[in-house]
């Protein structure tokens, strides 16, 4: 459900658009949809043909974006597997600090190789509603102040839902535009788009290498921008914005994690106002790359930092419990399916999933 379709299931109420708005707010700021100003009952603030149609409209609001399982993390993380209303899972995880990561398709087309989310390829959208709802979802359980687009799915395949539910969170949802970040592997409607919103985000890029034969092969299906051009379109949006861009570099041991490519980094991004957030590989039974050992990330980032770059390490929320981007649903679908490879690293996702703190 998009958000427009709420809108207009609210309108044809006979509400105005003041009253509209309020429910929304609302809704996004994880309140009861009657909810207003103290102390007032809601015959004052609302009509009563829209507060007619609130039980039901909550209801359906509430099955956009249920909560299946709970998986918290020692980092402070918590990763939420979701049910859609048709079924399908989708994961966001409640990070340290007020954060929340939300997935924006079921599936993703780009095929990353080291990412369980592009295995399959695209299964389907996630609507500006849902993404919303998996905000709700996570404000149900801890204060959300900041939301980030990192989870399954590549945003700007799903831009126009994307930046919808950007516009709804900023606004209504009372969240910082600073503090909503879109992550990207880099499309040139991102860098058209994004900057001519009433509420324009933080840009995340996802290089992974400088190099474009090698960024090609791991990442097949992205745009075909050279990885300086899009480092020139990123630092434009940044000089114009005055947020950062968060490169982000998923460490591959053997790969990424040469110093010639911290080398490529430190020639593309020198003097750039951005910051590179190296994530060491969340290994995966599935796929066949490792995680460079924890000296060699510090031997990287400490090199990148003394040639004026500025650097952190970032593992992926949840690191402990193998929940990555896209594991948690993989493993759930394996689970319904009855996929059972036999093989010894599965067996171990089994146990660890049963010492998962499943909350429904
Ligand atoms: N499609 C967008 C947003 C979702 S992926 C993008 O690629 O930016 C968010 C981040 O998760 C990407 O930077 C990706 O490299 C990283 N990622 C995916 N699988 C990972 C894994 N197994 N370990 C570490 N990082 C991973
Ligand atoms: Fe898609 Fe991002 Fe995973 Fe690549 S890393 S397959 S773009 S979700």
């Amino acid at each position: 459900m998009r958000i427009e379709a709420i809108r207009q299931a609210l309108r044809d109420t006979g509400a105005k658009d003041c009253h509209v708005e309020r429910v929304l707010r609302a809704w996004s700021q994880g309140k009861a949809l009657d909810a207003g100003p103290r102390h007032q009952p809601a015959d004052s603030y609302l009509p009563l043909a829209l507060r007619k149609a609130l039980p039901d409209l909550a209801a359906e609001l509430s099955g956009l974006a249920r909560l299946r399982s709970e998986h918290p993390g020692e980092d402070g993380s918590s990763r939420l597997l979701v049910e859609l209303a048709d079924g399908q899972m989708a994961e966001s995880v409640l990070l340290p600090r007020d954060g929340l990561c939300v997935s924006t398709q079921i599936g993703c087309a780009v095929g990353c190789t080291f990412c369980m989310t592009g295995r399959d390829g695209l299964l389907r959208q996630v609507s500006s509603g849902e993404m919303v709802a998996q905000v709700v979802l996570g404000r149900s359980r801890r204060p959300v102040k900041r939301v980030v687009f990192m989870g399954m799915g590549e945003p700007s395949h799903n831009i126009d839902n994307v930046l919808d539910a950007i516009d709804l969170l900023g606004t209504a949802g009372a969240i910082g535009h600073k503090n909503l970040v879109f992550s990207t592997v880099g499309d040139l409607r991102v860098f058209s788009r994004l900057p001519q919103q009433r509420v324009v985000p933080a840009l995340a890029i996802s290089l992974h290498s400088t190099r474009a034969e090698l960024r090609a092969q791991l990442l097949p299906k992205a745009a075909p921008i050279a990885p300086a051009e899009l480092v020139d379109l990123a630092e434009h949006y940044a000089r114009t914005t005055g947020y950062p861009i968060q490169y982000q570099w998923t460490l591959l041991d053997g790969i990424n994690d040469s110093f010639e490519e911290m080398d490529g980094i430190v020639d593309l991004l020198a003097g750039k106002y951005a910051i590179m957030n190296l994530i060491p590989y969340n290994a995966t039974a599935a796929l066949d790359y490792r995680r460079p050992p924890l000296e060699r990330v510090t031997a990287l980032a400490r090199y990148l930092h003394g040639r004026g770059i500025r650097t952190t390490v970032r593992n992926s929320a949840g690191q402990d419990i193998d929940g990555g981007c896209g594991q948690l649903r993989a493993r759930q679908h394996e689970a319904e399916s009855g996929g059972d490879t036999g093989s010894a690293p599965l067996k171990r996702h089994r146990s660890r999933r049963q010492g998962a703190n499943s909350v429904v």
